[in-house]
């Protein structure tokens, strides 16, 4: 059916291509191609005898004339990027550039400062509609599959949904006294910036981490959970129509938070640039070259991670409450792929994603979050396709 340019060859990426894989009918040929192209050849050879036809390929995707050659020499359908945020936009380019359809797992943020939000992306909006193509924005797990799951509260139990409380909780212990269970820069940038929710009408703003509540999460048991910012509540905000609140939380461990906390004191968290012995130096990125890899984590981590949407609305003139979420075991997901949760559940969506547009189900020129479509199609493809989601009726509440 199709042609997919996948770029990336991170813990994401694997997971992506091994699940593609799994449907070639849809995704006859794959062209993974990345910075450092020995990772795609690796998870290329993962997957020798695989119907799908596997091509690989080097690219800078910072640079859109090299996406732009790439794209012409390939030719396919639609882009995956899941690279790095920071090559949303010149990726976004060179699908316009060349005609092609385009989907990602996470949004724009320069470089050079730690803020992402969606108004460079959903600047395309005029740009893609004109040019008959599409542009999926946020299809991992969170943002991702946490707007789906909105979107289907929305679409089946609610007349009005008044407040979401999103929960991600990572329950996986990985036996290091401290890795980033994904890209450390992205993760660490996320946790030591300002906590924000959206409350009637407004923006509030949190010292990092400085609200915590115990939550008592179905088949991991009471975690601690602190409010963050996370990219999906600004387009929940648009999209919810009416919603008063929107809040994200997150699990950190004790441990993780002490370890953070030194690291931020000393200065080993800092984007700002360094002069060490006369070169040049980001302390975050010199951290993360320290760390674990997060790729290498998987046959390590065991334990279970549970992510799902809170919702509290009413419903024909009654209050009603209603809580979605999945839970996936690391071990299993290492079993099947070679790759722990995180990037296991943000994989599955991407390419569930794909998959939909390719398939046409999910097809309307322009560039879009994910809750802006039917939700059916995609719950259903959750459910198939190794992320199964339960429902409660009556759930505990966050208050
Ligand atoms: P990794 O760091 O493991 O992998 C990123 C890959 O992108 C690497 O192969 C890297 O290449 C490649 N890359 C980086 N810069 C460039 C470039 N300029 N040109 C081409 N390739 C490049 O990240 P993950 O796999 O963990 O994450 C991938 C994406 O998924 C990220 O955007 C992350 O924010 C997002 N994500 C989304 C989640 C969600 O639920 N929505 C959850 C988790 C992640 P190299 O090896 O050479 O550095």
């Amino acid at each position: 059916m199709g042609k997919a340019l996948i770029i990336g060859a991170g813990g994401v990426s694997n997971v992506v291509v091994h699940k593609c894989c799994q449907h070639p009918e849809v995704f006859e040929e794959i062209c993974l191609a990345s910075r450092t192209v020995e990772k795609c050849d690796a998870i290329k050879n993962k997957l020798a005898g695989s119907k799908t036809k596997i091509h690989t390929a080097r690219v800078n995707a910072d640079d859109s004339n090299q996406v732009i050659d790439l794209i012409r020499s390939f030719n396919p359908d639609i882009v995956i990027n899941v690279a790095l945020p920071y090559q949303d936009l010149a990726i976004m380019d060179a699908c316009l550039a060349t005609g092609v359809h385009y989907l990602d797992t996470a949004n724009y943020e320069p470089p050079d400062t730690p803020k992402f939000e969606y108004k460079w992306q959903w600047a395309y909006r005029e740009k893609f509609k004109e040019a008959g193509l599409m542009a999926l924005l946020g299809s991992g797990f969170d943002p991702g599959v946490t707007g789906v799951f909105c979107a289907y509260a929305q679409k089946h139990y609610f007349d009005q949904i008044d407040y979401i409380d999103i929960v991600d909780a990572n329950a996986g212990d990985h036996g290091y006294p401290f890795a980033t269970n994904f890209n450390p820069e992205i993760n660490i940038r996320e946790i030591t910036a300002k906590g924000r929710f959206y409350e009637n009408g407004e923006w509030k703003e949190t010292e990092p981490l400085e609200y915590k509540h115990v939550y008592d999460l179905p088949e991991i048991g009471p975690k601690n959970i602190y409010l963050l910012y996370h990219e999906e509540l600004e387009s929940l905000a648009v999209n919810i129509k009416g919603v008063k609140r929107i809040r994200f939380w997150m699990t950190f461990s004790d441990n993780y938070i002490n370890h953070l906390t030194v690291l931020q004191n000393v200065g080993m968290t800092s984007i700002e640039p360094i002069n060490y012995e006369g070169k040049e130096i980001i302390p975050l990125q010199f951290l993360k070259a320290v760390l674990p890899d997060p790729g290498s984590l998987g046959p390590r981590t065991k334990g279970k991670t549970n992510i799902g949407c809170i919702i509290q609305g009413t419903k024909d003139g009654k209050p009603r409450t209603y809580y979605v979420y999945n839970v996936c075991d690391h071990q299993e997901c290492y079993r099947e792929v070679g790759s722990q949760a995180i990037s296991y559940t943000t994989g599955v969506p991407a390419m569930i994603g794909a998959k939909l547009m390719l398939q046409g189900i999910w097809n309307k020129p322009g560039v879009f979050n994910v809750e802006e479509f039917d939700p059916d199609p995609f719950m259903d493809e959750l459910n198939k396709c190794g992320l199964p989601w339960k429902e409660e009726f009556s759930p505990t509440l966050l208050d």
